[in-house]
């Protein structure tokens, strides 16, 4: 789980301002193993929050580059928390995720980069997302 101090860091390196809801759903979302929904933040923050708030919240952690989405065969979007250090744009290149079919977390592999793919001319992607399915280390036999 990142420190207090690294979660201010965070937002200070993005330009954003220090309020008690960024800095609670940072923290929830640093400390968590795997991506979470809007609805599981909520549930782990530990003062209420109102629901405005918090989706402004994501997006604005989206916009800037402190979380990414991670897209699912299902309808449910997910947060992650990026790297230190980590803007926007890098995450055009980014990593891959893993779908455990077991626990159904999604988990950021951040050491593991995204294969090149070869596009037909005049074809230019602007968003890569790359799933796999499988079993987390926590649920193999
Ligand atoms: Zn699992
Ligand atoms: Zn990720």
């Amino acid at each position: 789980m990142a420190a207090p101090d690294s979660i201010a860091q965070i937002l200070t390196r993005h330009k954003l301002r220090h309020t008690p809801v960024r800095r609670a759903v940072l923290q929830v979302l640093s400390g968590s193993p795997f991506a979470l929904s809007g609805h599981e933040v909520e549930q782990q923050l530990r003062e209420d929050v109102d629901r405005i708030t918090l989706y402004r919240t994501l997006k604005t952690f989206e916009e800037s580059g402190l979380i990414h989405r991670v897209i699912d065969t299902s309808d449910t979007v997910r947060y992650a928390a990026c790297a230190v250090g980590c803007t926007a744009q890098a995450h055009f290149d980014d990593h891959v995720h893993f779908k455990c079919t077991s626990c159904q977390h999604i988990f950021c592999l951040n050491q593991v980069a995204i294969p090149a793919v070869t596009l037909p001319p005049s074809f230019q992607a602007q968003t890569r997302d790359y799933l796999l399915a499988g079993v987390c280390q926590q649920c193999q036999p």
